[in-house]
């Protein structure tokens, strides 16, 4: 397995949604320490305001993350929620983002992160790849961008459409073509086969791949691990986004890592694999360490990227 390794391109780091493991996450803060850290590729989710701006955000809804619940108590619907599609773009302006807590309590949803309440604020877009441009330009490092379409069929639900308005935005950043350095991902796989084929979408593309129960989309993602759902999956991406216990899992605390066989079907019909999501500070589930966590995936397993809250930790342990 090492030989195989050894002649495949080296992995990609993917800050996921930015330097998020130091910084609230989605903010101009968090992308620029992730740039500066290495990373080769900047995570953005988008979502619609109710203006039709696509926004770096990664929830439909506000509370977590945001002090919606404050500014605009009257916009919350009868479900409880603040959902992002229900304010202008100017409105979001107003907001300020912080650490994701849990909204009944405000408790952290991670203890030992950035706490502060500053005026950070939702960024559309646009304003992101701008940075982002700009960043390269300044430090004459090329980061790659990582663009997630949310929830496509709940926003046709609400009566909008984000995949033209996401791809025009990133055209206009010259993001048009396979060769371009950037990744699209989603978990609706209708919406991946609509981008490439009737919105002619040419950008690599990537399969997300979650649980059923997560209701992510009314995919079936156990089917899509299989064989043959993996040579389904290569005749519209170039990648699969697996959830790391996909590719390895631990028994308990301290027992052997066991594999599955996903990274060699996927790389069998040429599907790059890259997991979601590495944080130190929460590891998958009975990983003794974060060391051999990250041996277990890039070493063993041969991944070929890793989505990570933590991008400086993951480059240090590639040697990077
Ligand atoms: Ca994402």
């Amino acid at each position: 397995m090492t030989t195989a390794i050894s002649i495949r391109k080296s992995p990609i780091v993917i800050a996921h949604r930015g330097a998020s493991g130091y910084l609230p996450e989605h903010t101009l803060v968090a992308k620029a320490y992730a740039h500066a850290a290495g990373a080769d590729y900047l995570e953005q989710d988008v979502v619609l305001t109710r203006d039709d701006i696509p926004v770096v955000f990664h929830d439909l809804v506000l509370e977590e993350v945001t002090n919606v619940a404050e500014r605009f108590a009257d916009r919350r619907r009868a479900d409880g929620h603040w959902y992002v599609i229900d304010l202008d773009f100017a409105e979001l302006q107003t907001l300020q983002v912080h650490e994701r807590v849990i909204p009944s309590t405000g408790d952290a949803v991670y203890l030992k992160r950035f706490h502060e309440r500053l005026d950070l604020r939702i960024r559309s877009l646009a304003e992101e790849l701008s940075f982002i441009r700009g960043l390269n330009a300044a430090t004459g490092r090329h980061a790659g961008i990582y663009t997630e379409v949310k929830s496509p069929a709940w926003h046709r639900a609400e009566g909008k459409d984000s995949s033209p308005i996401i791809l025009k935005t990133l055209a206009e950043f010259g993001y048009v073509g396979p060769d371009d350095d950037v990744w699209l991902q989603c978990f609706d796989a209708k919406e991946l086969l609509r981008i490439k084929h009737e919105l002619g979408c040419r950008l690599k593309l990537v399969q997300l791949i979650g649980e059923n129960d997560w209701l992510e989309s009314d995919n079936d993602y156990d089917a899509m691990r299989s064989p043959a759902g993996l040579a389904d999956i290569a005749r519209y991406a170039s990648g699969i986004g697996p959830w790391i216990p996909h590719i390895v899992t631990w028994a308990q605390s301290g027992a052997q890592p066991e594999y599955s066989t996903l990274v060699r079907d996927a790389h069998g019909v040429g599907l790059e694999v890259h997991p979601y999501t590495f944080r130190i500070d929460d590891l998958p589930e009975g990983a003794p360490d974060v060391e051999s966590a990250h041996r277990s995936l890039f070493d063993v397993a041969g991944i070929d990227g890793l989505f990570t809250d933590f991008s400086d930790v993951t480059l240090r342990l590639l040697g990077r």
